[in-house]
């Protein structure tokens, strides 16, 4: 199992949501933050500069009472500044009272700090009438008869004035009754004054006084202050504004994209992506821990001729519709989703393995009838999702299985159905098994060629009047120290598939220029010998040029090699071809046709291709194909390549029959068993030194 994908679109997604809600949370905070900060800045300024003050004249006042100032009248200091006020005993009993009380006293009082060398914290009552925002011309500093003041604090009244908040020369008035009476806070600014009952406590706590104060704060600052506060909230209603506004757009983006994602362009249904987040989301689910699952690749076989005939609109019409019927016969937490072209990928809950297939054939069924005035057919590979275990043996875990990979298998199971009919295909033992291997090839692949694992072998081509060599198929072998001894089906395929080919055609290529070079320094007898190139290779522009520097930097002469092409080859871009063919013709090296009548179209490719050899394909000589009809047609061809000036050549004779028969009709050379199989190099340059060699009797 391929070690899983970091799934990036999920990434994403997830990383832009939480980044907006982050930002936001982050602006909220530090807008509350620096609110709350200047409310308390605020607050502490106008309770500790403006509450503090009455707080404290108070005070004074009861530290005078306690000290017993006029025993003949206690109440008369506080009567006199005409304070409103309530005297209570130790037991909450009423013991005097003055002015309106206008406070509810049954009410929970209130707690307020404050600075006054040390932190006071005093209970405190919101007034009933609440009304009294009132605005104060005048500044009052606690009338006492200035005896009074001599008398209990001597020297310290300059501290009592001093206490009060207003400088000793603001005292303006001392008037004959000896009352010292400030007006104004020495600047005559006006005043806003917020009625609060304060509690003051005697000493020994024999008597509370619960007073009317008044909060006073000049009209200036609270001007100021509530213009800086609304500021400050226009501010942060503006900032908030314009963060909402942007998490609301990326959000309605991040939406827009996401639907984008989740949405397939053709069906406008659940797309690929939305398929394996979803479906790993199901898998994951502990609820359905228990229950299995198949991952299906389902494909509309020759959808691309349909749209070839039609239009892709038409195709995509029709896309949509399987889409709809699939759809329409899933169960709760199955998924269908396009995938690719012509592919769906489904996933479906697994009872075993012939109800899927039961269901799977009469969904098929169903989609075979989708358009009245076609026959189309329907293939499905089938991956259940059962235990799976790791290259070590170890189950792996469902939060561990990748989609991708599941579905990839189900593709390869449904490819293994080979022909076009409708059909159900699974992902078993054999798969796995293929699969291991192509894996095992592709890891070997690059140390072969740099370790040399790759081993040219020579099959000869014999002349089958003369039996004189001729020439020579370079083939390959591979001698892996792991894999053990390969031959080239069980891997050239897959370098086909992966795209490795080139580099094997490049690797023979020079590999055959090296030992043809070194032949003939030694003097040895060479003929030329053919090297395989792929049909992947041929639609490369500059091949021509590679194979000749190729050939060139071994030093070896060009008409020493020559170049199969596989007759599919000649289904390609045809004037590519042609132009390659002329180029490698005009080097001086030869071309040859690989597999003639193995295909369909071969009489046509002849026409226009100005090949060298053409190499009759082993099916004309096997089995019942022999007979007087093969033969007609084996020696048609040869007729037909000798008129377009072509060498020929027999592929895979095995048998005495067949030879003579060639050599009786004109064949320039036979490459088979009857004369010899691939050799090594070394059993090659013995069949060179000889020349010529017998045909056999009997191939084993
Ligand atoms: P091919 O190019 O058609 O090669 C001829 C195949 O027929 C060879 O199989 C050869 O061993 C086999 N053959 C020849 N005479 C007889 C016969 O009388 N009887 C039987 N039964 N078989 C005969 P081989 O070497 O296994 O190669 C198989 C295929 O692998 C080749 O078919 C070719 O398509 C591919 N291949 C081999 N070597 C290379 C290479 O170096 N490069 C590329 N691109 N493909 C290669
Ligand atoms: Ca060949
Ligand atoms: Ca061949």
């Amino acid at each position: 199992m391929k070690k899983r994908k970091k799934k990036n679109y999920r990434r994403i997604k997830k990383v832009h949501f939480v980044g907006t809600l982050i930002s936001l949370a982050i602006v909220i905070a530090i807008m509350y933050g620096v609110l709350a900060g200047f409310v308390q800045i605020v607050r502490s300024y106008i309770v500790e500069s403006k509450l503090s003050e009455e707080y404290r004249d108070f005070s004074y006042l009861v530290s005078l009472y306690e000290q017993g100032v006029n025993p003949d009248d206690p109440y008369l200091i506080f009567d006199k500044k005409d304070y409103a006020y309530i005297v209570k005993d130790k037991d909450g009993k009423v013991i005097h009272k003055h002015g309106e009380i206008t406070f509810d006293e049954s009410e929970e009082p209130f707690q307020i700090f404050f600075n006054d060398m040390m932190t006071v914290k005093i209970h405190a009552y919101f007034d009933n009438e609440n009304n009294h925002f009132r605005l104060r011309e005048d500044y009052v500093i606690p009338d006492l008869s200035i005896d009074e003041y001599f008398t209990l604090m001597g020297d310290s009244i300059n501290i009592g004035v001093e206490n009060s908040g207003v400088p000793p020369e603001m005292v303006t008035n001392y008037d004959p009754e000896g009352i010292v009476t400030v007006y104004g806070n020495g600047l005559n600014e006006k005043m806003v004054s917020l009625p609060l009952w304060m509690t003051v406590e005697t000493e020994d706590g024999s008597a509370r006084f619960i007073f009317k104060a008044y909060m006073n704060v000049i009209v200036t600052e609270y001007v100021m202050f509530l213009g800086i506060i609304t500021i400050v909230c226009i501010l942060f209603a503006v900032v908030l504004i314009i963060t909402l506004i942007n998490a609301i757009s990326s959000f309605i983006n991040q939406n827009r994209t996401k639907k984008l994602f989740l949405t397939d362009m053709v069906t406008k249904d659940r797309s690929w992506i939305s398929f394996i987040m979803r479906g790993e989301q199901i898998l994951r689910k502990g609820s359905s821990k228990k229950k299995t699952f198949a991952v299906v690749n389902l494909q509309f076989v020759k959808y691309r001729n349909y749209c070839m005939c039609h239009s892709l609109a038409e195709g995509e019409k029709l896309l949509r519709e399987v889409n709809k019927v699939v759809v329409s016969k899933l169960n709760k937490g199955e998924l269908c989703a396009h995938a690719t072209n012509s592919n769906f990928a489904l996933l479906l809950s697994w009872d075993d393995k012939d109800k899927v297939k039961m269901r799977l054939l009469e969904l098929i069924r169903e989609l075979e009838k989708i358009d009245s005035n076609h026959n189309f057919s329907f293939q499905a590979g089938v991956d259940p999702i059962n235990v799976r275990f790791n290259v070590k043996g170890k189950a792996i875990k469902r939060e561990d299985i990748d989609l991708e990979s599941e579905y990839n298998n189900a593709v390869t199971a449904r490819i293994s159905i080979g022909s076009d009919e409708s059909g159900v295909a699974f992902f078993d033992d054999k798969l796995i098994a293929d699969q291991k291997w192509i894996d095992a090839v592709e890891e070997r692949q690059q140390a072969g060629v740099s370790r040399e694992e790759f081993k040219v072998y020579y099959q000869p081509k014999y002349d089958p009047k003369t039996d004189e060599l001729r020439g020579a198929e370079a083939l390959i072998r591979w001698q892996s120290p792991e894999l053990g001894f390969v031959p080239p089906g069980r891997f050239i395929p897959i370098f086909e598939e992966n795209g490795f080919i080139t580099e094997i055609d490049h690797y023979m290529i020079s590999h055959v220029a090296r030992d043809q070079k070194k032949w003939l320094d030694e003097g040895l007898k060479c003929v030329p010998v053919s090297v395989n190139v792929s049909r992947a290779h041929f639609v490369e522009k500059d091949l021509a040029e590679q194979i000749r520097d190729m050939v060139d930097k071994e030093g070896c002469p060009h008409e020493y090699v020559e170049i199969e092409l596989t007759e599919s080859a000649f289904f390609d871009d045809k004037k590519a071809i042609i132009d390659t063919i002329n180029k490698l013709k005009a080097y001086g090296f030869s071309v040859s046709m690989d597999d003639f009548g193995s295909g369909y179209s071969s009489l046509n490719s002849l026409k226009d291709m100005p090949l060298d050899v053409l190499k009759l394909d082993a099916e004309f000589f096997r089995g019942d194909k022999t007979g007087n009809r093969g033969e007609i047609v084996v020696s048609e061809a040869i007729k037909l390549a000798k008129c377009l000036d072509m060498r020929i050549v027999a592929e895979g004779v095995e048998i005495r029959d067949q030879a003579d028969f060639l050599a009786n009709h004109d064949c320039d050379m036979i490459q088979g068993y009857i004369y010899s199989k691939p050799v090594t190099r070394d059993e090659y340059v013995e069949k060179m030194k000889v020349g010529k060699q017998e045909k056999l009797d009997q191939v084993n």
